[in-house]
């Protein structure tokens, strides 16, 4: 067992990097490292802290996640399953998720680019709110 594990040594940060990816695959919402890095300790991946944020920020640079702030402005992770990139609505309350539609400020910033005449025009879109779960419900009542 414990030669088995030295052996591994050699490929560890590539091992590091796909149980990252698998722990990071496995969550349905965005994690932020600490998150993640409890899931994998509780998963019984032994993995540092450091590492799960090296390891998300070689992802990140590499076009794998798609990363949003929370309200507090932490950093949070999602693996990103398609070449595309998508953006999202966030809420600040759960931190649930989900994909919104974009195609118009894909076509703006694509026009943008044309007209503006800069090349490799990148975007990030930042959309948070509050959820329906965590929405108090509407009264017709107003205090
Ligand atoms: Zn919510
Ligand atoms: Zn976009």
């Amino acid at each position: 067992m414990a030669d088995a594990a030295r052996a591994r040594v050699g490929t560890r940060s590539t091992q590091k990097r796909a149980d990252v990816l698998e722990a990071l695959d496995a969550c349905q919402d965005f994690v932020s490292a600490q998150q993640l890095h409890a899931r994998m300790a509780g998963a019984g991946l032994q993995v540092g802290l450091s590492t799960v944020y090296r390891t998300l920020q070689a992802l990140d640079r590499d076009g794998r996640l798609d990363t949003v702030r929370d309200a507090d402005g932490e950093r949070l992770y999602r693996w990103r399953p398609t070449a595309g990139h998508r953006h999202y609505l966030i809420c600040r309350r759960c931190g649930r998720s989900q994909a919104v539609d974009t195609d118009v400020v894909e076509q703006w910033a694509e026009r943008l680019a044309e007209t503006s005449g800069f090349d490799g025009v990148e975007h990030t879109l930042e959309l948070s709110g509050v959820c329906p779960r965590c929405r108090p419900p509407r009264t017709s009542c107003t205090a």
